[in-house]
């Protein structure tokens, strides 16, 4: 079984999704990791941002904007007027859920919460994708089995665990798509593994059912041993 990692790029607009497709279509069993579309968590840290801020007023435009955004990617990605539907359906209950935060008291629970919404997000339109394609794969949520311990580390046994209890389930299932950078911590709250996390969930799962092989699908050449945004920054 292999693991096939797609970053923000790789899934950042209709037609890079699509083109993801011929990809995972091969027999093997795979395991497909996916990030936000490109742009949205940034998106969503400014929403936190504000919320922290007390800028509600803001906040809501911002929501607003990401919203219609993917309005767009959600026209453009289906093709049957029946599958834009469960696209906008799926598209307003996140955004709802995003702007109910707008409601309450914001605190690091909330602001976790908001930051999971871009990976629930893209792996949700693309297994719609898939659906309407005809092509059988199943939706595991990584909050059923990524785990952080106490110390904010990866709780190798549970997830290896959980993770070999859940595909148990799937046996059948050629394609298991799930998400990268979402976790649980140790109080079972929402969580994550900061920014760029994606490659370390596909790493983990990878480790947890050693797998024949970790794919990771990038826009950076090459390998980096740290951030590889750092030349930008320091020009
Ligand atoms: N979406 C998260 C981020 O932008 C995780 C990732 O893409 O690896 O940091
Ligand atoms: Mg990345």
């Amino acid at each position: 079984m292999k693991i096939m990692k797609f970053g923000g790029t790789s899934v950042g607009s209709p037609d890079r999704m699509k083109a993801l497709i011929p990809l995972i279509s091969d027999s093997e069993r795979k395991i497909v990791v996916l990030s936000a579309m490109s742009g949205t968590t940034n998106s969503l840290v400014e929403i936190t941002n504000l919320l922290y801020a007390d800028k509600i007023n803001e906040a809501s435009l911002r929501i607003d904007e990401l919203r219609s955004k993917y309005q767009k990617v959600v026209e453009e990605l289906y093709s049957t007027d029946e599958f834009r539907k469960s696209g906008q359906d799926l598209i307003d209950s996140h955004f709802e859920y995003i702007r109910n935060f707008t409601l309450r008291v914001f605190t690091k629970l909330q602001e976790k919460a908001i930051l999971a919404q871009g990976e629930l997000i893209s792996t949700s339109l693309f297994h719609l994708l898939l659906q309407e394609r005809n092509i059988k794969a199943v939706l595991l949520p990584a909050l059923c089995f990524m785990r952080i311990d106490k110390d904010g580390e990866p709780d190798a046994f549970y997830i290896k665990e959980n993770l070999r209890r859940e595909l148990k389930k799937y046996v059948a299932d050629n394609i298991i798509i799930t998400q990268g950078f979402v976790c649980r911590n140790a109080y079972g709250e929402i969580d994550n593994l900061k920014r760029g996390g994606s490659d370390f969930t596909a790493s983990l799962i990878g480790a947890a059912i050693k797998a024949s092989e970790i794919q990771i699908w990038t826009d950076i050449n090459g390998f980096h041993n740290n951030d590889p945004g750092l030349w930008k920054k320091l020009r």
